[in-house]
């Protein structure tokens, strides 16, 4: 028996109705499978417990998630908390302590759906990014000089370690190997961060020698998010730095046609530590309670999260089950032009994968 502990953290708003279907689903395929258990334990973390206690989670928080294989988060966020808090508070230090320097998003536009570049005629868009998790533009490193006064200064500085740097450029060329298209873009700035992005080109290039079947290809950010606009099909596997890629992952989300669809995985590829498995979107205040927010990107997380850990047929299965719901065009929420609730989506997949055997 093949067993897995994960911590699952629903947060706040809909990250709670998202992530009690992902949970449904890991159950249904574990059942389906039989050879997999999953272990789950839920903690009540985020911006309701920072309202209590004044901390988004307890001292503690990070020392119980460590004995646990893989981490299930919905989404933490509320209008009444500094989204640096939730960012610092919980989500951050996971990441960080956890070493999950990549994080990974795939963008797939499915058949069926309506993505807001439908009129480019643009069809075969399927990409990931890996957007490094740990460091750069978010190293929290900086301050304010002069603080008040009418001679203020903040500075935030980058930090981009050649360990660090040479780490998420080879996990991305792993990737790039892993596809048909064997195609790598980076992204920077090197035109004007003249210390930062040079590194990383440079590093790029060393890299990029020890995986010779790549085709590998160099964009500038602004460049790149005009392409990805009018040419997203032209891209396969996109690495860039910790700023560029949640920049740019925002992009690809939109071009898939609902926010609700995307996932992404903060992985430690060590296993040292546990992974985090996500829904792309937030808590979303605005549809909060109304049952109606799309679960398919918590279970695209799941999906990632079975990937992880080697569960392959279980993953490919699961990928195929959420196409198969999305292209049937019946149970899906409004965000996708339906009127079914989120639970309803999930009791959909859960009949679609006991049904598959
Ligand atoms: P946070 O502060 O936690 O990031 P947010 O207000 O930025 O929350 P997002 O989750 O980023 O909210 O959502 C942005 C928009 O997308 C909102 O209008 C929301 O209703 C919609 N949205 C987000 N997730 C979903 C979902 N799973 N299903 C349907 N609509 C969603
Ligand atoms: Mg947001």
């Amino acid at each position: 028996m093949r067993n897995y502990k994960i911590a699952s953290l629903p947060g706040d708003g809909i990250g709670i109705d998202v992530t009690a279907e992902a949970v449904k689903v890991l159950d249904a395929v574990a059942r389906l499978d039989g050879g997999i258990r999953f272990e789950f334990q839920e903690f009540p973390w985020g911006t309701q417990y920072y309202l209590k206690h004044g901390e988004m989670m307890p001292k503690d928080a990070l020392a119980i998630l460590a004995s646990f294989d893989s981490i299930l988060l919905g989404a933490v966020g509320d209008p009444s908390v500094a989204d640096h808090v939730t960012l610092w508070g919980m989500l951050l230090p996971i990441r960080q302590s956890f070493q999950e320097y990549v994080n990974l998003r795939p963008i797939k536009l499915l058949p069926g759906i309506e993505s807001p570049l439908k009129n480019k005629g643009v069809k075969d868009i399927d990409m990931v990014f890996v957007r490094e998790n740990t460091e750069g533009e978010y190293s929290g490193v900086g301050g304010r000089v002069n603080p008040g006064t009418s001679a203020e200064v903040a500075l935030q500085t980058g930090v981009f370690t050649r360990h660090g740097t040479e780490r998420i450029l080879r996990f991305a060329f792993e990737v790039a190997q892993k596809r048909p298209k064997k195609h790598l873009t980076s992204v920077t700035k090197s035109n004007a961060c003249n210390y930062s992005m040079v590194f990383w080109d440079e590093v790029f290039k060393e890299v990029g020698t020890d995986y010779a079947d790549i085709h590998a290809d160099q964009y500038l950010v602004d460049a790149m998010a005009a392409f990805l606009v009018t040419h997203p099909e032209r891209f396969d596997v996109i690495v860039a730095s910790n700023l560029f890629g949640d920049i740019l992952t925002d992009i690809g989300s939109a071009i898939m046609g609902s926010i609700g669809l995307g996932a992404s995985a903060n992985i430690d590829p060590s296993f040292k530590y546990p992974s985090m498995f996500e829904p792309i979107h937030g808590s979303a205040p605005d549809i909060q309670g109304m049952g109606i927010a799309n679960p398919l990107g918590a279970i695209g997380a799941v999906k990632m999260l079975l990937e992880h850990h080697g569960e392959n047929e279980m993953a490919e299965l699961l990928q195929q089950v959420i196409e198969q719901q999305i292209t049937a065009q019946k149970v899906l929420t409004p965000d996708l032009g339906g009127t079914a609730k989120t639970w309803e989506v999930g009791d959909d997949i859960v009949t679609r994968i006991l049904a598959s055997r």
